[in-house]
């Protein structure tokens, strides 16, 4: 076993060593531009670029491949989608229904707009994460143009029912975009069946290289209209300007092909293997609760709040293990989680909280040996706390109340 331990694949995961050789030849002897119409050296790019563009275009069971958009990561896929359906439906409206959960990239897109004249809706969470149907369908008006919500969280892995949110788009007449890049390669994602009419993914979340990811664009039914944010050569059918990253797009396409092979076998195993983390921990330390959906999570997901324990403070002792607190340094001061804060989780629990992100190159050993260093070190920083054993007493009188009753993951 290696130490560090790394648990925070929500942050980014290794490169996977079939994608790492698959792009090796284009950093060296197949150097071409895939754009260089004229030779050998572009024909042999383009065709790796087409492989890797099908490649992609299947995890999601996109109809055409031509429907692929490369770009240089979901940040850029979530600013081209929003950015461009808004720019390009100004005609037709100027409002976008999303949620507060969602990713800094989508939260600062719509942002942007908003200091641009447009409006935006910004949707709560249940105590889950979860959006509320409801007030979604409420929320839309005849200036909708677009609903932007997640697969699945970054931070507290809850899978939002994109299916139903999809089909609520479609009866409106709007625009769904999805930000998938925690759902690719984790779980069964069909822009078809799903209703989905723009997705973005990434590809170092699913074991391939950084700075390469894609936009998928419905081209039928409806066909979007997206407004380019790069301009330049007219790359990507005029949506993405700039000289294609080859290596990284063929990294992307083969880190897609083996992630649909393997999605269901990794699925479950991380799903026993969180269940053994969750058990190890909670079959030892009390006051720890769960952050997110008990069951609509990501397999490598466990979030976990330690209370009478700073999150930071944990995560510092813990220098053997890589995990994600949910708290967030700014400028100024440690912010707690605006996810966690969303969900209704008072300030002073969120800030204890630790995300960890089990992946596929982790293994049991790995987690026995997080759960004993995270035991350890919550049971010595507790001793050290004042009020910790005054709070126990009090709870030892029967006052666990309702959030232990949530703290469970099947
Ligand atoms: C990581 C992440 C992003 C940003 O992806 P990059 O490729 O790093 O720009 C966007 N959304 C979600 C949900 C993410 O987890």
């Amino acid at each position: 076993m290696k130490i560090p331990v790394y648990l925070d694949n929500h942050a980014t995961t290794p490169v996977d060593p079939r994608v790492l050789e698959a792009m090796l030849p284009y950093f060296g002897e197949k150097f071409g531009n895939a754009a260089s119409r004229s030779h050998a050296f572009g024909w042999e790019a383009e065709a790796a670029v087409d492989e890797a563009r099908e490649q992609v275009a299947q995890i999601i069971q996109a109809a055409s491949p031509r429907e692929i958009v490369f770009t240089s990561g979901a940040t850029e896929s979530d600013n081209l989608a929003i950015k461009g359906v808004a720019e390009s439906y100004r005609d037709k409206g100027d409002h976008i229904v999303t949620c507060a959960t969602e990713h800094r990239a989508v939260l600062d897109s719509c942002k942007a707009l908003e200091r641009r004249g447009y409006r935006v809706t910004y949707l709560g969470v249940d105590r889950y994460g979860i959006v509320r149907l409801d007030q979604l369908r409420e929320a839309v008006t005849d200036k909708t143009v677009l609903i932007s919500v997640m697969a699945a969280n970054n931070e507290i892995g809850t899978i939002q029912p994109i299916r139903e949110i999809g089909q609520l788009a479609k009866e409106k007449g709007i625009l769904y975009h999805c930000d998938a890049t925690q759902g690719v390669g984790k779980i069964p994602m069909s822009v078809e069946e799903m209703g989905i009419d723009l997705l973005s993914l990434s590809g170092h979340k699913i074991y391939g290289p950084k700075g390469v990811g894609a936009l998928y664009v419905r081209s039928k039914r409806p066909k979007v209209r997206l407004s380019p944010i790069i301009d330049g050569g007219g790359h990507e059918r005029g949506m993405r300007s700039g000289t294609l990253n080859v290596p990284g797009i063929v990294g992307l396409g083969k880190a897609c092909q083996i992630a649909m092979h393997e999605l269901a076998r990794e699925a479950a195993r991380l799903t026993q293997l969180r269940a053994r983390l969750k058990d190890g921990i909670f079959g030892q330390l009390d006051e720890v609760y769960v952050n997110g959906h008990p069951t609509q999570r990501l397999p490598g997901n466990l979030n976990v709040s330690f209370a009478h324990v700073e999150g930071e403070s944990l995560m510092m002792a813990l220098k053997e293990i890589a995990v994600s607190s949910g708290s967030a340094c700014t400028s100024a001061a440690l912010e707690p989680s605006y996810v966690l804060l969303a969900l209704g989780i008072p300030e002073a629990l969120a800030h204890t909280s630790i995300r960890f992100g089990l992946g596929r190159f982790n293994t049991e050993e790995e987690v026995d040996y997080a759960i004993r260093r995270v035991v350890e070190e919550v049971t010595r920083l507790r001793a050290l706390s004042p009020l910790y054993s005054g709070v126990k007493a009090e709870l030892r009188k029967g006052e666990q109340g309702e959030i232990k009753a949530q703290g469970r993951i099947s």
